[in-house]
Order: structure tokens, then C-alpha cells, then sequence
């Protein structure tokens, strides 16, 4: 029987969560309580490479750890192997990934591969693997999802986070509604293929969906601090995903959804804006209350049309019929055979995802 109660596994969790207003000048502290060593490789994009790259080699450098920064180009293998070689040549003690997904999923691989613990320091709350053990990394042709360790650090400063465009903050506020289908994905594998479930996971998972929801207007507003509502339910899927394992509590068929747009559509949007628009579309195919996903969405100012999103009716139709082909290991509301491109057209007209 796929008893929980007989399960045995190790929960890999990050030991040091900081949240808060300037928590910048804290990473030298952090450093120290985790008696991470003296030198440092911190990884960076070329964007913040003269901004807050140069702010956070400054608090180290008083600090009195050694740094040295590289920028990473794309979040591919090629350049985690880049990476991995300038390890070598500079033996760092530990890894920081200081900035939106790419730098964070770098460091994350880099530090795996070297067997080092990373810090995770993110500048925009766009997506939920500031603190998770996956590393988003772009294969030859598509996506994949790598096993990592979570940071050992997640440091969130606040006042960097409530500046950064509202634009990433919503998407990540997507990336969480999405858990709404995610979960109904993993109870019906859980029915139908007597799939192990995690009961804790799916809570904390659930949760992240449920503040977002009730703190949407909040969010909306902007006002200061605003972004912790958002970076500790990102930092808590995250959570529920080492919990689990695996990226099943927070990823089902609307992140197949996305990750399909991801494969062809011409201009692609935000990770976070397309698994929401997913999720209007997956919660209609779950006969979940899809008008309210939807109205969230809008209180939230996240785009709920292909149009508004920047994506043409006939992508998100072909998407809609591809999406159970991305993982099909991944037993989700999809199914084997996915859907027929009437249904597509269907559930995307109904839902007024097209028009
Ligand atoms: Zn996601």
C-alpha cells in the first residue's frame, strides 16, 4: 500500500529565512551564524552588476569577506558549467545569487554541482524559487526543473523588493494562485493513481494561495512593505515544495500551461502572469470557481486575456493542446491524452481567456 504513515525521507529546509526592511546590510551577520567561510562567489545579471551587486560587494567587503562577482548571461547548462569552471579557479567557501530567477537558479545548480551551500538574496518577488531546492534551468529545446539543494539563506530585504517593478511582484502573486490548480492536480493523481500525497505540503502550499487572495487589495495599493506579503508566501511555497520533495504542491497543469507558451509563442510573458491565466483555464477544466481565480487576478492587476498578455488567441489555443505532452509523467486534470482543440477552444472561450 503507498502508506505516508511508512514513508521515510529526508526534508532538506533553508536554516536562515531574513525578512525585512534593509536586510541587505544583515548578510555579513548571516554569513557569520552559518560560519560560511571568508570568500565568497556572488552571482549576478549585468543589470545589477553596477547597482546592487556593487551595494551588497561593499556591505561584504566591510564585512571583511572576500568577493568576487561574475555575471551569469542565460540560465543555461552551458553557463552553470561557465560557472562551475570559475569556481575552480577562485575556490570560493560559498555562492550568493543576488537577483530575479536567472542569477537564484545559477547559483543554485553551481553550489549543488560543487557541493557548497548557497545564499539566496532576491531582488524581485516574481516567482517561488527564491527558496526551493529546483533549479529552473533551459535545456537544448525546453525547460527543465533540476534537483538542488534549497539556500541555506534566504535574505529579502524589503525596501529593494517594494521598488522593483509591480509588474514582477503580480506575476509572482500568479505563480501563487497558480497552487490552486497545482493542488487539484496533485488530490486527483492522489484518487485516481493512488499517487502519495503530502498532507503538511499541500496545507503550506494552500496557504500561499489563500494570503495572496486575502491580501490582494493590500498588495494592489503598493504600500510600504507591501512585498513582504508576497516574498513570505513565496519564500513559504517554496517551503511546501523541499517539504514535498518535489515541485508537485506548487506546479501542475497550469505551469504545463506555461511552460508550453514558453516552447513556441513569439513573445512569451511573465512565468507568473501565464500559470495565472493557466489557472483560470485548469480551474475551469476542474470545475473549480474560476470567476473568482479570475477576479482576484483583476483586483491584483494581473492580465486575464491572451490579448492583454501579449499573446496571440491561436497560441494559447495550441498551447491548451500540447500542455499534457511537457510532463507527462505528471498525472494532472490534462490526462494521458490532453485536450481536443474544440475543447481548447472551448474552455479558452468560455473562461473569456480569448474572444
Ligand atoms: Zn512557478
Amino acid at each position: 500500500m503507498n502508506s505516508v504513515i511508512n514513508e521515510y525521507k529526508f526534508i532538506e529546509l533553508p536554516t536562515l529565512l531574513c525578512l525585512g526592511a534593509d536586510m541587505l546590510n544583515s548578510v555579513p551577520e548571516v554569513i557569520k551564524r552559518l560560519s560560511l567561510g571568508k570568500k565568497v562567489l556572488l552571482l549576478t545579471d549585468e543589470f545589477l552588476r553596477t547597482r546592487i551587486a556593487k551595494d551588497v560587494e561593499n556591505i561584504l567587503i566591510d564585512g571583511n569577506i572576500e568577493v568576487f562577482t561574475n555575471t551569469i548571461q542565460d540560465s543555461t547548462m552551458d553557463e552553470v558549467n561557465k560557472q562551475i569552471e570559475f569556481h575552480k579557479e577562485i575556490k570560493p567557501d560559498f555562492v550568493i545569487g543576488l537577483g530575479g530567477g536567472r542569477p537564484i537558479d545559477i547559483a543554485k545548480s553551481v553550489s549543488f554541482q560543487v557541493n557548497q551551500r548557497f545564499i539566496s538574496v532576491p531582488t524581485i518577488a516574481s516567482h517561488d524559487g527564491v527558496a526551493s531546492s529546483r533549479a529552473s534551468i533551459m535545456g537544448s529545446k525546453k525547460r527543465h526543473s533540476i534537483q538542488a539543494l534549497p539556500p541555506i539563506a534566504v535574505v529579502a530585504d524589503t525596501v529593494i523588493l517594494d521598488k522593483s517593478p509591480y509588474r514582477f511582484t503580480a506575476s509572482g502573486c500568479g505563480d501563487l494562485i497558480a497552487k490552486r490548480t497545482a493542488i487539484a492536480d496533485w488530490m486527483l493523481s492522489h484518487r485516481l493513481k493512488n499517487e502519495l500525497i503530502s498532507e503538511y505540503s499541500i496545507a503550506l502550499s494552500d496557504m500561499t494561495a489563500q494570503l495572496i487572495t486575502k491580501n490582494a487589495d493590500i498588495i494592489r495599493s503598493q504600500v510600504e512593505g507591501y512585498s513582504r506579503i508576497v516574498v513570505k508566501a513565496l519564500i513559504s511555497s517554496s517551503l511546501a515544495m523541499c517539504v514535498a520533495g518535489s515541485s508537485r504542491p506548487g506546479s501542475g497543469s497550469e505551469h504545463m500551461f506555461s511552460h508550453a507558451l514558453d516552447s513556441f509563442a513569439e513573445t512569451p510573458a511573465l512565468h507568473g502572469e501565464q500559470c495565472a491565466l493557466g489557472t483560470i483555464l485548469m480551474g475551469y477544466l476542474h470545475d473549480l470557481d474560476w470567476v473568482e481565480i479570475k477576479n482576484i487576478m483583476i483586483n491584483l492587476g494581473l492580465p486575464v486575456t491572451s490579448r492583454n498578455l501579449g499573446l496571440k488567441d491561436e497560441e494559447v489555443i495550441k498551447a491548451l493542446e500540447i500542455a499534457h505532452t511537457i510532463r507527462p509523467e505528471r498525472f494532472t486534470v490534462l490526462g494521458k491524452e490532453g485536450l481536443t482543440r474544440d475543447a481548447a477552444i472551448k474552455a479558452a472561450t468560455i473562461t473569456g481567456v480569448i474572444n
